[in-house]
């Protein structure tokens, strides 16, 4: 389903495909969590459908496909682990020599294209530079900055954002309290929130954000450190906080201009190491963190 905040942008894509005008190359920029993935599958599905109408039918062989994910003129690539390979490319251009087995379109949505490595970046150009028709490629990206120029030169871009008042509505649909101080945080990645609340994960990320808010924050060495361990992510949203808490300090004056570099300086390195070093002694680099973010 297409969030309410991205129903423009959606109905300006149905309108150029309706045309014929739509890009055979387009890049949905926009946060995790801001429902690119729903809207280019629509778009997919709606590309795919036999009544040609650009407008999914949902009762044709092709939507009906769809519905049951094995539409075969559809392909869906992420990445393998952290990176999208050469070899994953080579499958996008293998699928889209063949004809389609349903007379129409045949479409290719690759998720988190910042995954992609260099190599399969430019055996990506290949296709992008080629177009045939009726093939159509929807790459997914958290920001341009991560993609090759080559590769941004050769798409339409098309930039997602939320609008808050939506977001808002939606958030409290989800029977989340919007009043909530750490809510504000995501309100540009609503769908995560959907995500978690499926995932039974609210109460953990509300303890995280209590934890952060600590000024003995030291003391929660060991619950953080569980929390970290089950889930990778936490690491980020934890820092999140943290962050938030550090500007509203400097803020407030109650933290001054040098002190508040070094702890977020200090917050940045802990989860830029985690994502880079791998084995990482994860519980002496808390311990260091939190010593800094109490003492510094
Ligand atoms: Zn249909």
């Amino acid at each position: 389903m297409i969030p309410t905040w991205l129903q423009n942008d959606y109905q300006s894509l149905v309108t150029l495909g309706a045309n014929q005008q739509l890009h055979h190359g387009l890049l949905l920029l926009g946060n995790h969590g801001v429902g690119s993935f729903d809207l280019a599958q629509q778009v997919a599905f709606d590309l795919l459908c036999l009544t040609n109408a650009m407008q999914a039918c949902g009762h044709c062989k092709a939507c009906l496909l769809n519905q049951s994910q094995t539409h075969p003129d559809y392909l869906l690539i992420e990445p393998d682990k952290e990176t999208i390979s050469v070899e994953q490319v080579r499958a996008i251009s293998d699928f889209f020599v063949t004809s389609a087995s349903y007379q129409g379109n045949k479409v290719v949505i690759i998720k988190n294209a910042e995954s992609l490595t260099l190599s399969a970046s430019n055996a990506l150009l290949k296709t992008l530079e080629e177009p045939n028709k009726s093939r159509y490629l929807i790459l997914l990206a958290n920001n341009s900055a991560a993609l090759p120029a080559t590769i941004l030169s050769r798409c339409f871009k098309k930039q997602l954002t939320v609008e808050h008042q939506q977001a808002k509505s939606f958030i409290a649909g989800l029977g989340i309290d919007i009043n909530a101080p750490w809510v504000s945080a995501f309100l540009d990645k609503p769908n995560t929130l959907a995500l978690w609340q499926q995932q039974d994960r609210i109460t953990v990320i509300e303890s995280l954000y209590a934890m952060a808010m600590k000024n003995d924050i030291h003391a929660c060495h060991k619950q953080l450190l569980e929390l970290f361990n089950q889930n990778p992510d936490y690491i980020d949203i934890f820092v999140q906080f943290y962050a938030q808490k550090l500007q509203s300090e400097l803020l407030g004056n109650t933290l001054d201009i040098k002190r508040y570099q070094e702890k977020s300086q200090a917050l940045l390195s802990f989860a830029d190491k985690f994502k880079e070093v791998k084995g990482l002694n994860l519980s002496l680099q808390l311990n260091q963190l939190l010593k800094k973010l109490s003492y510094l």
